[in-house]
């Protein structure tokens, strides 16, 4: 790393005795380089054994690393902690303007300890931090917090502003943070832990500049990415159309979740697919700081006011393929309209999407089979696309207002083991499952990835380009846990997923070496899978076993584009990913 560079340099906060200072450690980001990297490493540091979630010791982590702020889509911030939701590993990554704003502060990490006593937001910049009072936010919806620290606090156009709803603020345990309003560190509860600190939003700026090893090695390289990046033709789609563009294509394989899992071809796939938001609402394109590919696709929606003719409020939404899934056919909401109404409320109450919407879903089937009553929905009557009584009951989980509420405030595993209906429960780790039924691929990654999360090794992607006779469970826990080590690396730098097909581990190698990192393929190989154990013994030492994960009979019983999958293919698969986990890769 370059004596410069400062990357080395974590900011430690405590919100018990606000409280900050700075802490130079040189060999701990020499050896970690940032990113995953380095958040796994100060997790292990800071976050004792025997604590709950809750605990104001369960610290909160962000780190950035030496491409951000370098290259093209080097755009994310990773951010570690043990998870409110599951109770093990947190992880979340997020792009927006933070990963450079903190790197331009003068920081590579921000260890988060403590709990204030009242509600504050932070200011971390190249001075260090302010402490600032936030009583008079606490309540607010994301946007009107955001809106308000953006009028009130300096920094326009370098800044980012992590905040919280109150969703967050009440402890909803996969509640989210969003970032200039569009993007979020959404999985595992990053947003409860805000809440249980009574932090209410981070604002970071900074303008400082950044040193690399060689000017003209590192332009070169830079162009040469800038190229590639953009003569990629996946990324020219997901320009035009979003990541929503995917709707159509898994919805013809019959890989779609819909209903809860009951079926996976929506019928009204065409109405919320990425093609009709793009020709009937798109309002404009957005992109992470430094990318060039603005993927993000915000939708402008009109609704009329009651009773002004000529009158409308118009909102503007972000739509991705994930939140579509989540709030369109997974709930059976058809009509595009409704989907953004339910995201709008989504975002602004600060809910993970992913979650909540198969939290809906399973609340949905379980009032069907009268599992609960009107008795425990306080009155309302969940239908499949009833997207009104989806919206009342996003406020009533936010505010978890009475036992039912505040089970499903706790996501589908927990409602289902007070209420009943485990079998169509669709969480695999804790975690509640991405919009993906497209065979053991994905379903391997939803139990083994280190955050239960789909990108975590993509096995989506892999079911797709693999017909189903070639799959063997070898092969499959082989191939993604390959995947699941070198996206260690590629999070540790910190660059986005989508740029994966440009930044291979050479390539990588070479942006190390840009800022001082000495790195051949090996090491970086060794380096992934390094990072992927240490996770693995975060969650192991907190109870974690693959082999006692539950696998919810509704993936069992749909039938996948690889036919009906087999309970036993699913447990040898993860039982071979576990010994590869526990030997370093074999
Ligand atoms: S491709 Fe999309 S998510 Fe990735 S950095 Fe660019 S705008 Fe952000």
């Amino acid at each position: 790393m370059l004596p410069n560079d400062p990357l080395k340099r974590i900011l430690y906060i405590d919100l018990s005795a606000k409280k900050f200072w700075v802490e130079e450690r040189y060999d701990l980001v020499a050896q970690n380089i940032g990113g995953t990297g380095l958040a796994s490493a100060l997790l292990e540091e800071e976050c004792p054994e025997n604590i709950d979630p809750r605990d104001p010791k369960n610290p909160i982590i962000f780190a950035v690393g030496p491409a951000n702020g370098l290259f093209p889509l080097a755009s994310k911030t990773v951010s570690m902690f043990l998870s409110p939701h599951n109770k093990l590993l947190g992880e979340s990554h997020a792009g927006g303007r933070s990963a450079l704003a903190l790197r331009m502060a003068g920081y590579g990490a921000v260890v988060i300890r403590g709990q204030s006593d009242i509600p504050i937001y932070l200011i971390i910049d190249n001075q260090g931090v302010k402490f600032k009072d936030a009583r008079a936010l606490w309540g607010l919806p994301v946007s009107e917090t955001g809106r308000f620290i953006r009028e009130k606090e300096s920094g326009s156009g370098l800044r980012s502003i992590l905040r919280i709803g109150p969703a967050g603020e009440s402890g909803v345990t996969y509640s989210c943070v969003v970032t200039e309003t569009y993007r979020h560190f959404g999985r595992l509860g990053l947003g409860a832990l805000f809440g249980y600190k009574k932090l209410k939003a981070i604002l970071i700026k900074g303008k400082q500049a950044l040193p690399v090893a060689d000017r003209s090695t590192y332009k070169k390289l830079y162009d040469d990415l800038l190229k590639r990046l953009h003569d990629t033709p996946s990324l020219k789609k997901y320009y035009e159309i979003g990541t929503a563009v995917n709707i159509i294509p898994l919805n013809k394989l019959g890989a779609l979740p819909t209903r809860n899992l009951r079926e996976t071809r929506f019928e009204a796939a065409e109405k919320i697919c990425g093609e009709n938001y793009a020709k009937n609402f798109l309002g404009r394109r957005l992109a992470c700081a430094h990318c060039p590919i603005a993927c993000i696709h915000i939708a402008a929606l009109r609704t009329p006011y009651e009773d002004e003719p000529y009158f409308y409020k118009t909102s503007f939404i972000s739509y991705d393929y994930e939140p579509i899934y989540a709030t369109g056919s997974m709930i059976g909401v058809g009509s595009p309209e409704g989907v953004l109404r339910i995201l709008d409320t989504v975002d602004n109450l600060g809910f993970d999407v992913m979650s909540v919407g198969v939290v809906l879903a399973w609340a949905t089937e379980a009032f069907e089979k009268e599992l609960v009553t009107e008795k425990e929905t306080m009155g309302l009557k969940p239908r499949f696309g009833d997207v009104e009584t989806y919206i009342k009951m996003l406020n009533l989980i936010a505010a978890q207002a009475n036992e039912f509420y505040a089970a499903l405030a706790r996501g589908v595993d927990f409602a289902s083991q007070k209420y009943g209906g485990e079998e169509f429960a669709l969480a695999f780790g804790g975690n509640e499952m991405s919009g993906y039924h497209t065979g053991y691929g994905i379903h391997v990654t939803h139990l083994t990835g280190s955050r239960h999360s789909h990108l975590d090794s993509a096995g989506y992607s892999y079911d797709q380009k693999t017909k189903p006779e070639e799959i063997n469970p070898e092969k499959l826990a082989q191939k993604l846990f390959n995947e699941e080590a070198y996206r260690q690396v590629l999070s540790s730098a910190v660059c986005c997923f989508f740029g994966r097909s440009v930044y291979n581990l050479e390539t990588l190698a070479q942006v190390f070496s840009c800022s001082g990192f000495s790195y051949t393929i090996e090491d970086l190989k060794g380096l992934g899978v390094a990072i992927l154990k240490r996770k693995y013994l975060f969650k192991k030492k907190r109870g974690f076993a693959p082999s006692k994960l539950r696998i919810p009979k509704r993936i069992l019983e749909t039938v996948s584009p690889h036919g009906k999958l087999r309970e036993e293919f699913l447990k040898e698969t993860v039982k071979i990913y576990e010994n590869l986990l526990e030997q370093g890769g074999g």
